[in-house]
């Protein structure tokens, strides 16, 4: 094990949501787990865009693969890069193209 690497993870409490209300009604917010703002969706946006179940959504949200967050309201708000990361994993053959 010479070549471990010791990784600090510093985690940091604050919790920014960002709303912007435009004709895509887009909402950003900090994603605890990409630690950077990103674009967050609704579940049901969310299927809408994954083409998937709700339920689906859910037990990938459980399993961690997709990233969400609750609000202090107890809505569950999306990560949409994991979302199209998690879909795209499941269609490697066009990232071999690239
Ligand atoms: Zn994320």
């Amino acid at each position: 094990m010479k070549n471990a690497k010791k990784i600090l993870i510093t985690t940091e409490s604050h919790e920014i949501f960002i709303v912007r209300v435009n004709r895509r009604s887009n909402i950003r917010g900090f994603c605890p787990d990409c630690a950077e703002e990103v674009e967050l969706l609704t579940l049901d946006e969310a299927v809408s865009v994954s083409t998937r179940k709700t339920r689906e959504l859910i037990r990938e949200i459980e399993a961690d693969a997709v990233h969400s967050i609750e609000t202090l309201s107890g809505h569950l708000l999306l990560c949409r890069r994991s979302l199209l990361e998690e879909k795209k994993a499941r269609g490697n053959e066009l990232e071999k193209k690239l």
